[in-house]
C-alpha cells in the first residue's frame, strides 16, 4: 500500500506541499495598519504541519533514520524524495528519516483500518476468508478495473461480495456512493452509514478485515541514503547461511547493516562484465512491482560482484514444488501462482522489458508459500556469451526457449510468453522436467515439426488449452500476459474451484 493515491479529494497528494490553510491575507501584517505604526517586519505565518500516523512498526537500519511504532504520530519535516521523508516522532521527539509508505496523513482515508489500497480482488478474497474474519467483515480497495473508483468487499456466508464505490462531482464537490440515491462527502461517512445499515448491501458492515496478515511493506531501497548510492560497501553485508547454488554462483541469506534481512547473490568471476551488469542493474532498479523481487543494492567494485535483493523464505518455486510443502499444493494454489506470475510478467510487458529466462527455478516463494515473485529478470542479457548462449550446451535452458529465440536470438515478451507456458507445465506436474524423456536436441527438432508437449498427467484441459496458446509458432498469435492473467482469474472464479474458508496467513 502506498501513499501515492491521487484519488478523491480526501486523499492527500504526497508531492504537493504539506497541508496549508494559509491565504494571502493571512501572510503579512501590513505595517500601515498596526496600531502603533511601528515598522513591523512582515511575518510569514507557518503552514500547518503535516502530521502522519504510523501504519506499521519500523526499526532503525542506519544512522539517521527514525524508529517508530504502529499508531505513533509523526510530524513530517521534509519530503526529501517520494520514498523517504524527514520526520519528528511526536512522542519521543526524535528526528530522522522514515519510509513514506509506512505512514499515512492523520485522518486520511489511507490511515483507516479498513483501507487496503491497491490490492487485487483475489487478495481481498483471501484476506476476508481467513477465519479471524466473520460475516460483515469488510475492506475498501482501489478498483482494478475502473480508475478513480473503489471497491467495497464484504464477507458473507463464507463468500466475498464486491460492490463498486463510485465518485462523482456534485456542485464542485466529490461525492462517493454505492447507490446513486445516497451520496457521501467522504468514504469515512459512507462506511459509517453502512455500518448500521445494510440498505441494499448483503449485510451491514461490521469489523474491518484483519490487516495483520499483510505485514509491513517493502521499502523501496535499503535506507534513505542508498537510493542514489546503491553501490554499498561489502563490509555492510554479513553472510549468514548458504541458501542455494545457482548456475552463476552462490546465494546466501544475510544481513545488511546487521539489521535488514537480505539475499546476497555472489556472481562467479567472469560470469558477466561489471560494466554491462551495472548498466542492466540501473534499469532493473527502476522496475519495481509487488510480484518482482526487489533489487536493493550491488557491490561491483571488485569481483565477485554481489547482487543484494529481497529475501524469500521458501527459496525457488521449483524446489518448493518438488519438496514436502509444495507437492501437496491444491489446484487453486497452483492457479493462484499462475496468476501472480502472469501479473508480474504483465508489469514487465507494460514496461517494455523482457525477462529472457522465465522458469520455475527463477521464481521464488515467500513465507508460508502464499506469495511468489519473479527473480533474475534482465540478467540473462548480460551473461557472457560462452557461458549462456552456447545453445546446445547443457546450461542453456533450451526446453523453455521459444523457437524464434533459439533460431535467431529474437527474445521478446512473446518469447517470455512461450516460457510461461513451459512454467505452467512445471507447476501442474509439481516440478517435473518439461518434455520428460526427451533430450534438448530432440525437443528443438520436434518443435520445428509442429510437435508440442503432450498434456501432462492430471492437468486440467483448461490449463492445457492455455499452454497450447502460449506455444503458437507465430509469436504474435500468443496471448499477452495481461490476457493470461485474466484467463487464470476466470478459471479460479468460474470453474467452481473457488476459494474456501481458510486461515492461511500471507
Ligand atoms: P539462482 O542463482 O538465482 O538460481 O539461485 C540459487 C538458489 O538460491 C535458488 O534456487 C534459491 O533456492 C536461492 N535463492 C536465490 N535468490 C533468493 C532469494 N532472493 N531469497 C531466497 N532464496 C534465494
Amino acid at each position: 500500500m502506498g501513499n501515492s493515491n491521487s484519488r478523491g479529494s480526501n486523499c492527500w497528494e504526497p508531492n504537493s506541499p504539506p497541508h496549508s490553510h494559509v491565504t494571502p491575507s493571512d501572510k503579512i501584517v501590513p505595517a500601515a495598519q498596526n496600531d502603533y505604526n511601528i515598522n513591523v517586519q512582515p511575518v510569514e505565518k507557518k503552514p500547518a504541519a503535516l502530521i502522519c500516523i504510523a501504519l506499521y512498526d519500523y526499526e532503525t537500519r542506519t544512522d539517521g533514520d527514525l524508529a517508530f511504532q504502529t499508531d505513533d504520530l509523526l510530524e513530517i519535516l521534509e519530503k526529501s524524495d517520494t520514498d523517504w521523508w524527514r520526520a519528528r516522532n511526536k512522542i519521543s521527539g526524535m528526528e530522522g528519516y522514515i519510509p513514506s509508505n509506512y505512514v499515512a496523513p492523520l485522518k486520511s482515508v489511507e490511515a483507516e483500518p479498513w483501507y487496503f489500497g491497491k490490492i487485487p480482488r483475489i487478495d481481498a478474497e483471501k484476506l476476508l476468508l481467513q477465519t479471524v474474519n466473520k460475516d460483515g467483515s469488510f475492506l475498501i480497495r482501489e478498483s482494478e478495473s475502473a480508475l478513480n473508483d473503489y471497491s467495497l468487499s464484504i464477507r458473507f456466508n463464507q463468500e466475498v461480495r464486491h460492490y463498486r464505490v463510485k465518485q462523482t462531482l456534485v456542485n464542485d464537490e466529490t461525492v462517493y456512493y454505492v447507490n446513486r440515491r445516497r451520496t457521501f462527502l467522504t468514504l469515512q461517512l459512507l462506511i459509517e452509514h453502512y455500518s448500521g445499515n445494510a440498505e441494499g448491501l448483503v449485510i451491514p458492515l461490521s469489523k474491518p478485515c484483519c490487516k495483520k496478515a499483510i505485514g509491513a511493506p517493502l521499502t523501496s531501497t535499503l535506507s534513505y541514503d542508498t537510493y542514489d548510492n546503491w553501490e554499498i560497501s561489502r563490509s555492510s553485508l554479513k553472510f549468514e547461511r548458504l541458501l542455494g547454488q545457482g548456475q552463476f554462483g552462490q546465494v546466501h541469506q544475510g544481513l545488511w547493516n546487521g539489521r535488514v534481512p537480505v539475499a546476497i547473490k555472489s556472481l562467479k568471476t567472469g560470469t558477466m562484465s561489471p560494466k554491462d551488469f551495472l548498466a542492466e542493474a540501473q534499469l532493473m532498479k527502476q522496475i519495481q512491482h509487488d510480484k518482482l523481487i526487489r533489487l536493493y543494492a550491488v557491490c561491483t567494485t571488485q569481483e565477485p560482484i554481489y547482487i543484494v535483493t529481497e529475501l524469500m523464505k521458501n527459496g525457488s518455486l521449483l524446489d518448493y514444488l518438488r519438496g514436502n510443502k509444495g507437492r501437496h499444493a491444491k489446484l487453486e494454489k497452483l492457479n493462484d501462482y499462475a496468476i501472480q506470475i502472469a501479473t508480474g510478467m504483465a508489469y514487465l510487458e507494460s514496461q517494455n522489458y523482457i525477462h529472457r529466462d522465465l522458469a520455475a527455478r527463477n521464481v521464488l516463494v515467500g513465507q508460508k508459500g502464499a506469495i511468489v515473485k519473479i527473480a533474475d529478470f534482465g540478467l540473462a542479457r548480460v551473461i557472457i556469451e560462452e557461458e549462456y548462449e552456447a545453445r546446445a550446451g547443457a546450461k542453456f535452458p533450451l526446453k523453455w526457449t521459444a523457437p524464434e529465440a533459439l533460431n535467431y536470438g529474437k527474445f521478446t515478451i512473446k518469447s517470455d510468453v512461450w516460457s510461461f507456458g513451459i512454467l505452467l507445465s512445471e507447476l501442474i506436474t509439481y516440478g517435473q522436467i518439461p518434455y520428460p524423456g526427451m533430450s534438448n536436441i530432440e525437443v528443438m527438432q520436434q518443435i520445428e515439426m509442429n510437435y508440442r508437449m503432450p498434456m501432462p498427467d492430471k492437468c486440467p484441459l483448461s490449463w492445457y488449452l492455455i499452454m497450447l496458446k502460449t506455444w503458437d509458432y507465430d509469436p504474435m498469435k500468443r496471448p499477452t500476459f495481461d490476457a493470461l492473467k485474466s484467463m487464470f482469474e476466470d478459471l479460479l472464479f468460474n470453474d467452481g474451484h473457488n476459494y474456501k474458508e481458510t486461515n492461511e496467513i500471507f
